[in-house]
């Protein structure tokens, strides 16, 4: 047995994907919204005995191998390096090539990471710089058990103590300018990009350091115009955007708790973590993204805000906020003490941190309270300031009711009639719409490509074989109405496999299938035969369908399989008439045209 299959063998589909997704028991299988693409009724479904996975409003589907990749963005070795441990299989590097440039980055940036951390614990070199830096980490209440969970280090003061090490391992400058640990000067030397920094690593979700965020040496004296923290470049294995600080460690217990708690520096990360809050992850001062709030969407679709009240709600989240409440995600936001972020907070008593998460607040009636105190209601502009940024928000409500129940609410506290702020909110939805219009239309565009992956006669195929999975006794009519010859596409092979089991026993069953294609060494097949078979159970299972409706299914689609075919031959033969005319060569047009004429006759006689 090869890893992959050992992996799948050991493993159970269902308990990987719901650590992903919510998955709602239906028949012997399982549905769930697609992860894959937007949806709201639930497509996509998993099939614990057949483990394999199928969506069907987009098409996506496979193993659970293949959902890992999908999921984090994985290619195939890295996924089997991912489920490896958990299913007691030891992936064995050599069987696949390490050696992809993605691959050599990320050992440089592992090296970079061992490297620093242990100049730090070992306290070896610039004795007085590290014990400065642990004074400050401890001061902050890390202990040295922290500096090692966290694998923090230090960046001696050296412009290139990193480069030769490196070096020393076989890596080139160029492999590691790429990998963002070093810089290259006008004259073209290479030197170290961090100097005299503690250095925090960033990991990606699998817990690969992809790069660091450097805070300067508090003690040094910061004159090269470089500012307190500085991260890492983007490379071609970190996109900051991208990455969330410690969702590594904190994806299973957001899924556990259902909900997330954002804060924005590492340190208040690491802080919360160390004080058994495991379900915060930093955004590390950047604007909270698409793709980081995509990210969360697959553990929760509930945030807390634990931002410093500076900032909370404030320009740079805003975007972000907007963003989140688009794609349904419920915000709440914790009013921390002003001047204080949560690192502050818990470093006196966590227990006050939690009672902060405890009575974090709806984000409407934040921005309510927000926007409301301390104006007074009576000065018209003010007032109209306040309504309308407060619509601005509403109109960004995924929900329909939520929308209105906030409406009613800002009509109280603002003293306005409803039906103005629904007359406003009208015309600031219109004004959106012109905007977000042209991102929609992106995400539609996308959708339907995906869509258009699976062909109309694939389509048809799959329609007519989930029908006789379940409904044998048509199997005799389907043989002796749809010839092997009108098959076209991926099942056109199939189907001729299809008819020879067909033949020899007599009927077609889900199991005495797989067990032929099995023994044949069909494996292709196997995999069509699952998705058929998860078809079946997804159209024809859960409803009571009359055997009239049935035949009257399969007689419907094999018309279309036929009208498709004929279609087909007909766009051939215009294609070669074409060729055919512009070559002058009248023996062709001749057999041409007879063709279509028949293909024509034989689809006039099916329609
Ligand atoms: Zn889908």
């Amino acid at each position: 047995m090869n890893q992959a299959d050992e992996i799948k063998s050991k493993l159970d589909i269902v308990d990987i994907i719901s650590e992903y997704i919510n998955l709602k028991p239906a028949g012997s299988n399982f549905r769930a919204l697609c992860p894959f693409h937007n949806e709201k009724t639930p497509s996509f479904m998993v099939s614990p005995d057949k483990q394999i996975y199928h969506c069907f409003g987009c098409g996506k589907g496979g193993d659970l191998i293949s959902f890992v990749m999908g999921m984090e963005g994985l290619d195939f070795i890295e996924a089997l390096k991912l489920l490896g441990p958990r299913a007691g299989v030891v992936i064995d590097n050599k069987e696949f090539s390490d050696n992809s440039q993605k691959n050599r980055l990320l050992q440089i940036l592992e090296l970079s990471r061992k490297y620093y951390n242990y100049i730090l614990t070992s306290e070896k070199g610039d004795l007085k710089n590290i014990k400065n830096i642990k004074k400050y980490l401890n001061d902050r209440g890390l202990s040295e058990e922290a500096i090692l969970n966290w694998q923090i280090g230090y960046s001696l003061d050296n412009y290139d103590d990193l480069l030769n090490f490196l070096r020393s391992k076989k890596f080139t400058d160029i492999e590691i300018l790429s990998s963002g640990m070093s810089f290259k000067s006008e004259k073209g030397k290479h030197f170290n990009r961090f100097r005299n920094r503690i250095m925090f690593p960033i990991n990606d979700i699998n817990g690969r350091t992809v790069a660091f965020t450097a805070r300067i040496n508090p003690e040094a004296n910061n004159n090269h115009n470089l500012g307190k923290y500085i991260n890492s470049p983007q490379t071609e294995v970190y996109d900051k955007s991208r990455v969330l600080f410690a969702l590594d460690r904190a994806r299973m217990a957001i899924k556990e708790k259902d909900v997330v708690v954002l804060v924005e520096g590492q340190m208040d990360a690491i802080s919360a973590h160390e004080a058994g809050f495991n379900n915060v992850c930093a955004v590390s001062g950047t604007a909270l993204t698409v793709s980081q709030l995509n990210l969360i969407k697959r553990y929760t679709k509930n945030i807390i805000l634990a931002f410093d009240q500076d900032s909370a709600g404030e320009n740079a989240t805003d975007r972000g906020i907007s963003e989140a409440l688009r794609m349904g995600f419920n915000l709440k936001i914790a009013s921390l003490e002003e001047g204080k972020d949560p690192d502050d907070i818990i470093r006196e008593n966590s227990d006050n941190f939690k009672k902060y998460l405890d009575s974090a607040q709806d984000i409407m009636s934040y921005y309510l309270l927000r926007e409301f105190d301390g104006i007074d209601i009576n000065n018209i502009r003010d007032k109209n300031l306040a309504v309308n940024k407060i619509l601005t928000v509403i109109n960004k409500l995924y929900n329909k009711v939520e929308q209105d129940f906030w409406l009613k609410e800002l009509s109280q506290k603002a003293r306005v009639e409803e039906v103005f702020l629904r007359e406003e909110l009208q015309k600031i939805a219109q004004n959106m719409s012109k905007n977000d219009n042209i991102k929609e239309n992106e995400v539609e565009i996308k959708t339907l490509n995906q869509e258009s992956l699976i062909s109309w006669e694939d389509k048809l195929l799959e329609s007519l074989l989930s029908l006789l999975l379940k409904n044998n006794k048509y199997c005799e009519y389907v043989l002796n109405n749809l010839n092997p010859e009108f098959v076209m596409g991926k099942y056109q092979e199939f189907y001729n496999y299809w008819l020879i089991y067909y033949n020899k026993e007599g009927r077609i069953d889900y199991q005495g299938l797989l067990n032929y294609f099995k023994q044949e060494n069909l494996l292709p097949m196997e995999d069509d035969l699952k998705k058929i078979g998860l078809i079946s159970d997804f159209y024809w299972s859960d409803k009571e369908v009359s055997e009239e409706k049935i035949k009257e299914e399969i007689i419907k689609n094999i018309i279309e399989i036929k009208k498709n075919f004929f279609k087909e031959k007909i766009k051939i033969e215009n294609d070669n008439l074409i060729k055919a005319e512009k070559e002058n060569d009248e023996k062709s047009i001749q057999d041409i045209m007879k063709n279509l004429k028949n293909y024509n006759e034989e689809l006039q006689k099916i329609i």
